[in-house]
């Protein structure tokens, strides 16, 4: 990394902090993983703020890595508060950045979501509709995956010390999986969302042979009709008709699967679904 740049940028040695909002933690623990990645990294920023793996706190940092929902009036103020006083904001892994298995809740009325979890407690619980941050504040960077992808987290960090503006891959998983030579877990009979999921995590699940389970959601664009179409009719070529023949499931189970890394957006299988042939 270039300290140059970075000193030209922030005039001094960057200062970050971490936060997080309703989520599991998962993206920072991924982040203390990173190990002696992370002490390459702490060559070149101070972390001032980090309450997952430090006591210390301060209210002046220029770089804020974001993890987790909004789900709260109180969470939209701090978030408010976060982007007034960082100078860059970087949302952390996919309850941030898209959405996540957070937005499963918005699938029901608050009070019977409330009942339902907490049961005798419910009015002691104060929760509304969920949001990915980049649904409230502005965010100057974002990393996508849950946990979030650590080369993409690592890859955000150069692109903010160097001055670049980073773009999030925008192909869908099944790129990653040709790339690195994966073999196909369709051809296992398995329901895969690759096809229509945002790469950027170099194929992991499926280098292991286990299907995409679409953690960095939808890539903009993703032709879910299509893809259900592929993964459900019963007109195909020989290796999707093995899918077919082995998963047994509708175009509704598909798309519940789908939603669980994606309910942040309306997902509309009709859009775009190609024809029939
Ligand atoms: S993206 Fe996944 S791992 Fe990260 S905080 Fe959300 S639920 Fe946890
Ligand atoms: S395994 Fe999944 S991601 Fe990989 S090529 Fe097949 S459908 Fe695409
Ligand atoms: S292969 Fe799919 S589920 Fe696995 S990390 Fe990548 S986007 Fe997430």
């Amino acid at each position: 990394m270039a300290a140059d740049t970075t000193r030209a940028r922030f005039g001094h040695r960057p200062q970050v902090a971490f936060f997080d909002f309703a989520c599991c933690e998962g993206c920072q623990l991924s982040v203390l993983q990173l190990e002696e990645k992370l002490l390459e990294i702490l060559e070149h920023v101070d972390v001032v703020t980090w309450r997952e793996a430090m006591s210390e706190h301060s209210n002046e940092y220029d770089i804020a890595f974001c993890e987790g929902s909004i789900t709260r009036e109180e969470d939209v103020r701090r978030i408010k508060r976060i982007r007034q006083e960082a100078e860059i904001l970087v949302t952390l892994g996919s309850c941030a950045s898209g959405g996540c298995h957070n937005e499963l809740k918005n699938k029901w009325s608050m009070d019977e979501m409330l009942e339902l979890v907490y049961g005798d407690h419910a009015d002691s619980i104060e929760t509304g509709p969920s949001r990915p941050i980049s649904a409230v504040v502005p965010v100057d960077y974002r990393t996508y995956g849950c946990p979030v992808s650590l080369p993409e987290f690592v890859s955000v960090i150069k692109h903010i010390l160097t001055g670049q503006q980073y773009e999030p891959p925008n192909q869908p998983v099944c790129v990653e999986c040709k790339l690195n030579d994966h073999l196909c877990v369709l051809e296992k009979g398995e329901v895969c969302l690759g096809p229509v999921t945002r790469c950027g995590c170099g194929a992991i699940c499926t280098a292991y042979g286990e299907p995409c389970q679409g953690c960095r959601g939808l890539m903009d664009s993703a032709n879910v009709g299509a893809m259900l179409k592929a993964l459900t009719r019963e007109q195909a070529h020989a290796i999707v008709r093995r899918v077919v023949e082995g998963h047994r499931l509708s175009e509704s189970d598909i798309m519940d699967r789908l939603r669980v890394y994606n309910n942040w957006q309306e997902l509309t299988p009709e859009e775009g679904a190609a024809d029939d042939e």
